[in-house]
């Protein structure tokens, strides 16, 4: 019988990964086979999606040389390839399968890796920002299983957010809906790496608090500098950076607020910085979220870290391949 077959290239501005992935015999799961790793260079698109296809190519060949489980010796494992799978970081046209920009990486404007990936590989390629793909994949494997209208928010150098509403990914209208870290919580507030001022990200995003703490700091030179160390610091019990993570949950809990109230989301599944910091940010959170929501919306409204860990991009990935035509079909 022969296997389901899946890539998933993570392709971001520091970092991109190729995985290959089989469906299991009942069509649930998915188990990886293999992983490939790489720095993004600036070397350009053309560079870095020809070593994203060779990557590919080794993985499926080391996949079909693999002994079959089960079968005699020398019976490799008989699999075909089904689709690609692209999460694009940074703005992405998903129906032309053309990547828009990515920040901080020269040359890659308008590039269409999904013409480009599906020639080479000769299989469907499917493409979507990393935010609209991690929350595919929190919603389908992980901490938003069984939800129906769920926000993922990244929490991580910025804000970004995918939105699964209805039982559906949205997208909107331009392909831009949700930029929930550049929503205002404070008028003439602090600056945005946007150029606006006062956004969720200028605050509660890693970027932010390293320069809220950068204030702190000049007063106080011993304070943490960093999100991760004022988790450290926090666990240890540090009076300062258990305040430091209280505040920065009332920040986060006004943008969650105004999703809440406009979505009616059940569950809200937060990235890097509310993985680490667990319940210390989590505790505070939910406790201003029930003070500035109305009894109606807090009804069955979870707010959960998310559950795929270091492995999300990779199941982002994947979940473009596998489960989103399905999932914008319904
Ligand atoms: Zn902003």
């Amino acid at each position: 019988m022969s296997e389901n077959w899946f890539l998933g290239v993570d392709l971001g501005g520091t970092k991109m990964a190729v995985s290959l992935w089989a469906e299991d015999s009942n069509h649930k799961t998915v188990i990886k086979k293999g992983v490939m790793r790489w720095p993004t260079t600036s070397d350009g698109p053309e560079s870095n999606l020809e070593q994203i296809a060779q990557g590919a190519e080794k993985l499926l060949d080391a996949a079909r040389a693999a002994p079959r489980e089960g079968a005699g010796e020398g019976a490799a494992v008989e699999g075909h390839l089904v689709s690609v799978g692209i999460s694009g970081g940074g703005p992405v046209d998903p129906v032309r399968g053309v990547i828009l920009s990515i920040p901080n990486l020269p040359g890659w404007d308008d590039v269409p890796v999904g013409s480009w990936l599906s020639t080479r590989l000769g299989v469907p390629a499917f493409l979507e920002n990393d935010a609209n793909a991690s929350a595919v994949a929190e919603w389908l494997y992980g901490a938003g299983k069984g939800s129906n209208c769920m926000a993922f928010l990244t929490c991580s150098t910025g804000i970004g957010a995918g939105l699964i509403l209805d039982g559906r990914l949205y997208r909107g209208a331009r392909f831009l809906a949700g930029e929930a870290g550049h929503q205002v919580i404070v008028p003439g507030g602090l600056p945005c790496g946007c150029g606006k001022q006062g956004c969720l990200e200028a605050y509660a995003s890693g970027s932010g608090m390293a320069r809220r703490l950068e204030v702190h700091r000049m007063k106080d030179p011993s304070l943490p500098c960093t999100a991760r160390e004022v988790v450290e610091r926090a666990r240890e019990g540090e009076v300062f950076s258990l305040q430091f993570l209280r505040e920065t949950a009332e920040y986060l809990a006004m943008g969650i607020v105004n999703l809440v109230f406009i979505l009616d989301l059940e569950r809200v599944v937060l990235g890097t910085i509310a993985v680490g910091a667990g319940d210390l940010l989590l505790g505070p959170l939910r406790e201003s979220l029930s003070r500035r929501l109305w009894p109606s919306f807090l009804r069955g409204l979870e707010v959960v870290p998310a559950a795929l860990g270091s492995e999300l991009g990779d199941h982002a990935a994947i979940a473009v391949a596998r489960d989103l035509p399905r999932v914008l079909r319904c």
